[in-house]
């Protein structure tokens, strides 16, 4: 008989035969179902979760595929909803949140069938689609028209208008930040001429734009060279008028036209520079308060402001306790003053940052308290030390009794919640005493002090018994 040597092989090593096969078959299934997860993960990552539609990741890294499905020059539209922000502030972030809902599928009906809808951030919208829709400027118009009309949430009717930077992309390839930059550039020129409006990039609005590098360079500068400084406005202990604490606040000196402190924070916030603004405010004020303490200057705290906590390297805080050390501060002495957000998905990022700081021993107060979207979730949510109630709603408190109820509603919330209260803003006697009878612990205004620089606030505060 003659033996085929592969059956021999097979039936003596059956058992070796069979644990292949199995693993071979199971290879096969994982593969399949890492397919299966790797595209739903691909969805994920792609895809705009509250709208459905697809997201920034998306448009920037398929830019140039969904350029070549559209066979002809095409338009670029940056759209972003006016005043968006008032929304959330004033009717929370679930009619906000529906309100987005209600936009983005209109406008993706709006959009001719050829067409790509993207929301790329928050309020803010892209539309690619061929330039030859758009003769005259009908699409553009049809966009504002349709946009605007009213969206009905919760039975309510709500309007809105919208502003829109329109780039028709000429260049072979393109790059897509170049094109995003171009059309970011034209809606900020249909939002500065009174939004409502939509505006074609023009190549005169690049030079612009090489203003903004010269800010750019501007800050960088100003932080090597030491030309910003910090000032210090007195914060007043209600009752009997004497200084507790010091604000500080960040100043330059400019050769150049004024730039106001909240500019430098934005255009900081732009370039991706506010870790270093703040590292720098952080070190010359507690540099400024051993000096005040050396000199007999008599306070209890000094606040610093900080900007929203994802625009921080993951080290700040370690920064911060090597300063404290550094500068042998005790940290229950240092408020960090952080404005409220705007936007609900940061919530949860600043109160884990919020309770970090106060990890360290720091005290955390709410700036421009009552101003913006979260108060009350915020109270509830996370641990603080104090509020500061918004100068908005101090100017007129005396005409206005909305305003005296909205002080005395948020100064009673900041006594459930055991928050020290701080107004700032307050500039007039009537305004004082207004205050006073609130039994507010603090005072901040200029009806008290400015701002002063490091010296005047030693000579004002040591030669006299305050
Ligand atoms: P803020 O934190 O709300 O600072 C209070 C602002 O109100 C200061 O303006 C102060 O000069 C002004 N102010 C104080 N009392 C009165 C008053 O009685 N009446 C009026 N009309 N205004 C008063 P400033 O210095 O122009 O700062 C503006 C904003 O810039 C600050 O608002 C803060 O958000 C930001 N900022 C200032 N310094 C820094 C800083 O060092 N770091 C960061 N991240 N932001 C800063
Ligand atoms: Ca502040
Ligand atoms: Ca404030």
């Amino acid at each position: 008989m003659v033996l085929n040597p592969l059956n021999t092989f097979l039936t003596d090593n059956i058992v070796w035969v069979l644990i292949i096969s199995a693993l071979f078959v199971a290879l096969i299934i994982y593969a399949a179902l890492t397919t299966r997860s790797k595209r739903q993960v691909q969805t994920l990552m792609f895809t705009d979760q509250l709208t459905n539609i697809y997201n920034a990741r998306y448009l920037e890294t398929h830019f140039s595929d969904i350029l070549m499905t559209i066979d002809e020059s095409i338009s670029f539209y940056y759209i972003n909803i006016d005043n968006f922000k008032n929304y959330n502030d004033l009717f929370g972030f679930h009619v906000a949140d529906k309100l987005l809902k209600g936009f983005s599928s209109r406008l993706t009906n709006i959009a001719p069938a050829s067409s790509h809808v993207f929301r790329v951030h928050s309020d803010r919208f892209i539309v690619l689609s061929a330039a030859r829709k758009d003769k005259d400027g009908a699409f553009t118009n049809e966009l504002l028209k349709k946009l605007k009309k009213p969206y009905t949430i919760d039975e309510h009717e709500f309007r809105i208008t919208v502003s829109i930077g329109r780039y028709v992309i000429s260049d072979e390839r393109p790059l897509y930040q170049d094109v995003l930059l171009k059309s970011e550039l034209a809606l900020d020129e249909a939002k500065r001429i009174g939004k409502d409006q939509a505006v074609v990039y023009d190549s005169r609005m690049r030079e612009d734009h090489h203003n903004m590098f010269d800010m750019y360079r501007f800050i960088k500068d100003a932080l090597k060279n030491n030309t910003f400084y910090m000032e210090f406005q007195p914060i007043m202990d209600t009752k009997n008028k004497t200084l507790a604490g010091l604000e500080a606040l960040i100043r330059f000196k400019a050769k150049r036209k004024l730039l106001f402190p909240g500019d430098i924070i934005n255009y900081a916030e732009k370039f991706n520079l506010i870790d270093e603004i703040d590292r720098y405010v952080i070190k010359h004020t507690f540099e400024a308060y051993r000096r005040f303490k050396q000199e007999g200057v008599p306070i209890r705290f000094i606040a610093v402001n900080i900007s929203s906590s994802e625009l921080h390297n993951s080290d700040f805080l370690t920064f911060i306790k090597q300063m404290l050390k550094e500068y042998s501060i005790d940290p229950k002495e240092v408020v960090i003053e952080f404005t409220e957000t705007v936007d609900p998905q940061k919530l949860e990022n600043e109160s884990r940052f919020i309770s970090d700081l106060r990890a360290i021993g720091l005290r955390v107060a709410i700036d421009d308290f009552g101003s913006g979207y979260s108060s009350m979730i915020r109270l509830s949510r996370t641990k603080l030390d104090r509020i500061k109630i918004d100068k908005s709603f101090v100017s007129n408190i005396v005409t206005s009794p909305s305003n005296q109820a909205l002080i005395k509603a948020m100064v009673d919330l900041g006594r459930a919640f055991n928050l020290d209260v701080v107004v700032e803003g307050v500039e007039t006697q009537a305004e004082y005493d207004f205050m006073l009878q609130q039994g507010i612990d603090y005072i901040q205004g200029y009806y008290f002090y400015r701002a002063m620089n490091t010296q005047a606030v030693i000579t004002s505060f040591t030669n006299q018994d305050s």
